[in-house]
């Protein structure tokens, strides 16, 4: 898995930076992706990767800001355009089912897929399959917002098969094997299970903040992830008026990062006031507090590990 970064800029595009959105690349685990938040001009931004609009499986929107927004009617709309089209899920707040009714009726739309809109009117589990768990919490910010914490679930029963061909165990008992029980054999040898069982493999934790300032729910949504992407609209210098405005420094989400024990931390929405050259700047006041730190720049890929 990975994140690729479509958009970084705050508020609005800058010639080097688009507004926010974020794939969470999981072709290798359940061959879609997941896009947080949807800025204007998203899907050209898309084009620009090698990922395709067609394995988009959900969208998780963090709050109707516009930066967060405007691109969503574009990206729904083209996928219509294109044959055969597996459904989507929309996840996001209140009003977002209004909005893209608002937009498809206006423009006389109609979506050629199916497309289930899951408003949140709480905190909690927001998606789960048997692979993938979705927590949302609610943010500090000017309008409601939510980030979220996507688990993997842990790899567990995942049979030792040189163990089991060694020792000679018949591919019918595998099944049972998996189960973990004790199981006698038609030549009567009885068997553990458990030893022919590899040792899980831990899930990964990806925590994306919507807009916020620092909070405990931060803290609780991002605890030991292995990355966590934060915000971080302005430089240290402007803690005021950063916090003012619902929003994070460099420093504040690196104090985050360091309270919640994340592996990795990833800063993003940056305000257009800080050109492309002025990262670096950005990027060291932040490692100061959380040593590893990245500051994304449009199109930037981040391994998961
Ligand atoms: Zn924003
Ligand atoms: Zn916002």
């Amino acid at each position: 898995m990975e994140l690729v970064f479509l958009g970084t800029s705050a508020g609005k595009p800058t010639s080097d930076r688009n507004v926010t959105s974020i794939v969470l690349n999981l072709m290798p685990e359940r061959k879609t992706i997941w896009l947080f938040d949807c800025g204007e001009a998203t899907q050209h931004q898309l084009m620009k990767t090698d990922l395709r609009l067609a394995k988009l499986e959900i969208i998780f929107i963090t709050h109707l800001h516009g930066d967060h927004l405007f691109g969503l009617p574009g990206i729904l709309t083209s996928r219509s355009l294109m044959m055969n089209m597996s459904p989507v899920k929309l996840i996001g707040p209140k009003g977002i089912k209004r909005f893209v009714e608002t937009v498809t009726e206006v423009s006389d739309s109609i979506l050629s897929y199916p497309l289930e809109i899951i408003e949140l009117e709480d905190e909690g589990v927001v998606f789960e399959d048997a692979t993938f768990k979705v927590v949302a919490r609610k943010l500090e910010h000017r309008i409601v917002c939510y980030g979220y914490r996507i688990m993997q679930k842990d790899e567990t029963m995942r049979l030792n098969i040189p163990k089991l061909q060694a020792d000679n165990i018949p591919v019918a008992y595998y099944p049972l094997v998996k189960n973990g029980d004790v199981i006698e054999l038609a030549d009567k040898r009885l068997i553990n299970a458990k030893d022919y069982l590899e040792p899980p493999i831990k899930g990964k934790i990806v925590t994306i903040l919507g807009d916020t300032l620092p909070c405990d729910a931060t803290i609780a949504l991002a605890r030991d992830a292995d990355v966590l992407v934060h915000e971080a609209t302005q430089g240290a210098d402007l803690v005021e008026k950063a916090n003012m405005r619902g929003h994070s420094t460099t420093v504040q989400a690196a104090e985050i990062a360091q309270k919640s024990q994340v592996n990795h931390l990833i800063l993003t929405h940056i305000s257009p006031r800080y050109p492309l050259w002025q990262s670096r700047k950005l990027l060291k006041e932040a490692q100061a507090v959380f040593a590893h730190t990245d500051i994304a720049k449009d199109l930037a890929i981040f391994p998961v590990n």
